[in-house]
């Protein structure tokens, strides 16, 4: 008897007993309805809403970004035609120093749209002199022109994947 009163509901599901409460507003959810945060579970509702307020990034930061982003990674693919193999050395490097680059422009404000955008922009920075190139040959890609592009792709797949991640891993 007393453990039937003690029995609550999702507020999502009312037939669904839940057997946990989001720790933030202390709905009782059910399995069904929670995620699971780096601080604990959370009803969906909340998640949401905290996601909102973590895009803080303004219009000027989308700017800042990806100009730096599309500048520095053009920058560094240039000299990849110069250097080959040592790319896989240096891209990660080159990939950190634009990451930090960026952080420091766009301060602490941040948002996942954002670094979507900073990671394209870096993309194509990385391709850009390839695209170049192609354009002059006239689109004529030979075997011997993909062995000479193979340092610039290993190095934008490399400098973007190390963007997104620095910006986007800093722990909420
Ligand atoms: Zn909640
Ligand atoms: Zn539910």
């Amino acid at each position: 008897m007393t453990t039937e009163l003690n029995v609550t509901y999702c507020e999502n599901h009312p037939h669904v007993e839940s057997t946990l409460r989001c720790n933030r507003c202390d709905k009782p959810i059910c399995v069904k309805c929670a995620v699971l945060t780096e601080t604990g579970y959370r009803c969906k509702e909340c998640v949401r809403s905290q996601q909102k307020t973590f895009d803080t990034a303004t219009w000027i930061d989308y700017l800042l970004a990806v100009a730096i982003a599309l500048i520095l990674t053009y920058i560094g693919s240039l000299i990849v035609f110069r250097i080959g193999f040592f790319t896989i050395f240096l891209a990660p490097i080159a990939g950190i120093i634009i990451a930090e680059a960026i952080r420091r422009a766009i301060r602490r404000r941040r948002s996942k749209r954002l670094f979507q955008a900073t990671a394209v922009a870096t993309a194509i920075g990385g391709l850009l002199p390839m695209l170049s190139v192609l354009a002059l040959t006239g689109l004529s890609i030979g075997l011997g022109s993909l062995f000479f592009f193979i340092w610039p792709l290993i190095y934008t797949v490399l400098v973007t994947s190390t963007v997104y991640y620095r910006l986007a891993g800093i722990s909420l």
